[in-house]
């Protein structure tokens, strides 16, 4: 797996420099967003590097795939951006704890109440039944919101990744994905919706619940009753989704359902996720060709 193209892209980064160098274009970027290009010398400038020679030796190695060179100077290309964005969520901060009050939510799995807590970048929700459900953040994204916030933030970026992966594109390295429907009877969710990527072998689970929230009918559901689900994801998710069941075993129909207000909306989904019937008092079909 590890080929030249691989290896050589990481090799590129392995140097102080370089990193300085993406930074300040960042900074850059950050000061001027329509005018992101810094000419050699300004960036030079900003790095603080005394040695042009040495400079332009690193600059031009980092050239092509992480910056951009333009008539006008130097500027962060889109995977340079990506890299620094990493970088700036505070991923790599050895300090990854967040002291925050005593907070509780519902838990996803049962709706009893869960504690929050944050550490090595990941939210964790856990109730008394030890049901733990765990979303990656940057430990900055705490410092200017709520934990509750934060939980919005991370499920509804968890549920548009789901919502690539269930397209058949991985949300992280664009190659292809396959799912499977497994059933782990016993277990607090019963009924899992899984994806593997053939490329870059990333494991995505989802509940029948996180596959059918951003469908169009749940989003006008919701608005109807007065909820925005992009707004309240974790929310609408925790409270307003109930425990999915199958309800036919062959063909295998797996039925979830949103309440609100005292209504039902009922969607089946079939053993790809893909959602076959939408009921809501009266019942409609979804056309499936
Ligand atoms: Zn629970
Ligand atoms: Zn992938």
């Amino acid at each position: 797996m590890a080929d030249q193209p691989l290896t050589g892209g990481i090799e590129l980064l392995n140097h102080e420099v370089r990193a300085e160098i993406l930074l300040a274009l960042a900074e850059r970027m950050q000061e001027h967003p329509r005018d992101a290009t810094l000419r050699f010398s300004e960036l030079r400038d900003r790095v603080g590097h005394d040695d042009p020679g040495n400079f332009n030796y690193h600059l031009k190695r980092l050239s092509g795939a992480f910056v951009e060179k333009t008539d006008a100077g130097y500027r962060l290309s889109d995977v340079g951006h990506h890299f620094v964005a990493v970088l700036l969520s505070g991923r790599f901060d050895p300090d990854r704890r967040r002291e925050f009050p005593d907070t509780e939510t519902s838990c996803p799995v049962c709706g009893a109440p869960s504690t929050v807590t944050y550490e090595d970048g990941s939210l964790r929700t856990v109730c008394e039944d030890d049901h733990t459900m765990v979303l990656n953040v940057g430990p900055e994204l705490l410092d200017s919101h709520s934990v509750i916030e934060a939980l919005d933030v991370a499920m509804r970026r968890s549920l548009w990744e789901a919502r690539s992966t269930m397209d058949g594109v991985c949300p992280y390295c664009d190659g292809q994905t396959s799912g499977t429907v497994t059933r782990y009877p016993g277990e607090p969710v019963p009924i899992l919706y899984e994806w593997t990527c053939d490329r870059c072998g990333v494991f995505l689970q989802n509940s029948a619940g996180g596959c059918v929230l951003f469908h169009p009918a749940v989003v006008g559901f919701c608005y109807q009753h007065g909820v925005d689900v992009f707004q309240r994801t974790w929310e609408v998710l925790v409270e307003n989704v109930e425990t999915a069941a199958v309800c036919s075993a062959d063909p295998l129909r797996v039925q979830v359902a949103v309440s609100l207000e005292g209504e039902r909306l009922e969607l089946t989904l079939d053993d790809s996720a893909t959602v076959v019937d939408v009921a809501d008092g009266g019942t409609y079909s979804v056309s499936t060709e």
